[in-house]
């Protein structure tokens, strides 16, 4: 594909902003994009001073009025080698949209007591391609609700997309979707529905009134195919993949990041272990076989005992050195599904049934609303304590502040009580079948 195809222009119109430096943040590095012939002018076309700052640029606007300015942004990776940052090829667009805005910074501008300019933006794309985002559109041009909004989310661009829109756990949702797998477009609207659906009811209400779902094909070799947004989700699938156990929970994970990591932001273990067990808890339950949750279990705890320091290393502590690895190879993940699957039957047990790791998360959503997003984790240990009692207080001693080791038999009793049923067993590693030399003769 030629290199002229890797541009795309934006413009965008800052109302709100005149009077004063403009201060823009362009977007970061390793994001997968870069900004070139970055220009600014007032409405009527007089062209603005620009300066370079560290991090992006300052419009100098001394009259009132709104300032435009444009630019042409090149994409360095395209959407088939990436999907947690932006790519562009000669079919289609995919990017977080972090990635792409040269805008002002909306925590900059909380901390000074700053009201975020309107702004609207214009993608200038190749004819027929279909745009597809979370924001409000206001004729030709898209006009984010704030800054947050603007930078948090995800979008996509193709000629080809199939848009489906639809409501779930009471939040409206669009799932645009490209190029064909081995399953059918409406299984993977039953799957994301089903997460909206299901996790309204565990958490309460969906937290945005509409959440958009972008389905694209994707690198090979991923072993993760999806990232989260605050409103949006990317999904990524390889080519000839199936919709099944593994990837359907991926859905219902990316679906919970929804509340877990966007309206509660607390220690990873929870944000992504947890998560992924609410997710995979949930995802049983709909195809009301607790099988599908032991086996998303076994799987957890195979990859837990492979992580070399997972006899030395907390969770929190792993968080802070920041090791690299995919999400089977992190404790957070695999070691923190296991702790929320631990602590899960900890409390029922204490509780007799009566409550859950389900009122821990409610109760972890409600501080957080009341203090904008960020618990602790001691606020964690306090609401699991407060749940299950002494019997969940000894096993977050173990598993969260403690590295004691989580064996298949606490996972099976665990699983038990939380199913009530007997889990299958462990799948036995697959030996390779003996090769029988030649029949003896006799
Ligand atoms: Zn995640």
């Amino acid at each position: 594909m030629e290199a002229a195809a890797q541009h795309i222009a934006v413009e965008a119109r800052l109302t709100g902003a005149g009077g004063r430096t403009v201060f823009l943040d362009a977007p970061p590095a390793g994001g997968g994009t870069r900004v070139a012939g970055f220009a600014a002018t007032d409405d009527r076309g007089v062209a603005l001073p620009v300066q370079r700052t560290g991090g992006g640029y300052a419009v100098v606007h001394e009259g009132p009025g709104a300032v435009r300015f444009r630019y042409r942004l090149s994409f360095t990776d395209s959407v088939s080698s990436g999907s947690t940052a932006s790519g562009l090829d000669s079919a289609r667009l995919y990017a977080v949209t972090r990635g792409l805005f040269v805008a002002p910074d909306p925590v900059l501008l909380r901390k000074t007591g700053g009201a975020y300019p309107a702004i609207r933006v214009v993608f200038i794309l190749p004819p027929a391609w279909t745009l597809v985002s979370a924001w409000d559109s206001a004729g030709p041009a898209l006009a984010p609700r704030s800054g947050d909004d603007l930078l948090d989310g995800t979008l996509a661009a193709a000629g080809d997309y199939r848009t489906y829109a639809d409501t779930a756990g009471g939040a409206r949702f669009a799932l645009a979707i490209r190029g064909t797998r081995g399953f059918s477009d409406s299984a993977l609207l039953d799957v994301v529905a089903e997460g909206l659906r299901r996790g309204a009811e565990t958490f309460g209400p969906v937290p945005v009134p509409h959440v958009t779902y972008i389905s694209d094909t994707g690198r090979k070799g991923r072993t993760s195919g999806s990232l989260q947004g605050k409103a949006s989700i990317g999904l990524l699938w390889e080519k000839g993949e199936l919709l099944e156990r593994a990837r359907s929970h991926d859905v219902f994970h990316e679906t919970l990041h929804l509340w877990m990591g966007g309206v509660l932001e607390t220690e990873r273990w929870w944000t992504e272990g947890a998560d992924d067990y609410f997710a995979a808890r949930l995802y049983a339950e709909w195809r009301q076989d607790p099988a599908e949750l032991a086996a998303l279990c076994w799987q957890s705890l195979r990859n837990y005992e492979g992580i070399p320091r997972h006899l030395t290393t907390t969770m929190a502590a792993e968080a802070r050195l920041r090791p690299g690895g995919d999400n089977t190879q992190l404790l957070v993940y695999r070691k923190g599904m296991l702790a929320a699957l631990l602590l899960d039957a900890a409390i029922r047990k204490d509780s007799h049934g009566r409550r859950s790791l389900d009122d821990v998360a409610r109760s972890l959503l409600a501080l957080a609303a009341a203090r904008g997003r960020t618990v602790s984790e001691a606020e964690i240990g306090a609401a699991v304590a407060e749940a299950g009692g002494s019997t969940a207080a000894r096993e977050w001693r173990r598993v969260v502040a403690g590295t004691d080791a989580i064996t298949a038999g606490q996972v099976a009793a665990a699983l038990r009580v939380v199913t009530g049923v007997a889990p299958p067993p462990p799948p036995q590693p697959v030996e390779h079948p003996k090769t029988l030399s030649r029949t003896p003769t006799p």
